[in-house]
């Protein structure tokens, strides 16, 4: 297992479609390993494959927030099959939109239906920050980040000032 560096907004590659996972072998599962690896350093409590480059359909989640009860998750090829019409607003921040947050409104309620670790079919019902978890990092599959919400104004000045955080991070 080994931590990835995590890929930050503006770039390309966050903006891209990710493909679906033929089938859960041992390549897949590295890559989760390494996923929550990388995750757990960040820290974070979700990271999509697309996050360190991998445009497939991977999800690690661990909503806890606990060391000593890790309850990680994995999600292969998710499918969110219902949402709840009623709608519930988070404060969501991105490990590739770093030291940012907004607050995003989506449905409070899902179900998804997607492979596991072992690769069998799984379906959850998912509420509360689990459902906001799932449906943020399912956008990173699609090439939407949390920003893309917000006003046009306001997703255009975080990313002008992740810009020159870039550039001087670069110089160190
Ligand atoms: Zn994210």
């Amino acid at each position: 297992m080994s931590v990835k560096s995590i890929l930050t907004e503006p770039n390309k590659l966050l903006r891209q479609i990710s493909k679906p996972v033929e089938s859960v072998g041992g390549e897949e599962r590295k890559l989760m390993d390494d996923m929550l690896d990388t995750m757990y350093a960040a820290p974070g409590i979700g990271l999509a494959a697309i996050q360190i480059g991998v445009p497939k359909r991977i999800i690690v989640m661990d909503i806890s927030r606990d060391e000593d009860k890790k309850e990680p998750r994995y999600f292969v090829n998710p499918v969110i099959k219902n949402r709840n019409k009623e709608k519930v607003k988070y404060e969501e921040g991105c490990l590739s939109v770093p030291d940012q947050f907004a607050e995003i409104e989506r449905p409070n309620a899902c179900e998804i239906e997607y492979l596991d670790y072992d690769g069998k079919k799984q379906l959850l019902k998912a509420d509360g920050l689990l459902a906001t978890c799932i449906q943020h990092e399912m956008d990173h599959l699609e090439g939407i980040l949390f920003i893309d919400y917000l006003s046009k104004l306001k997703r255009s000045m975080i990313i002008k000032k992740l810009s020159k955080n870039k550039v001087n991070r670069e110089i160190f």
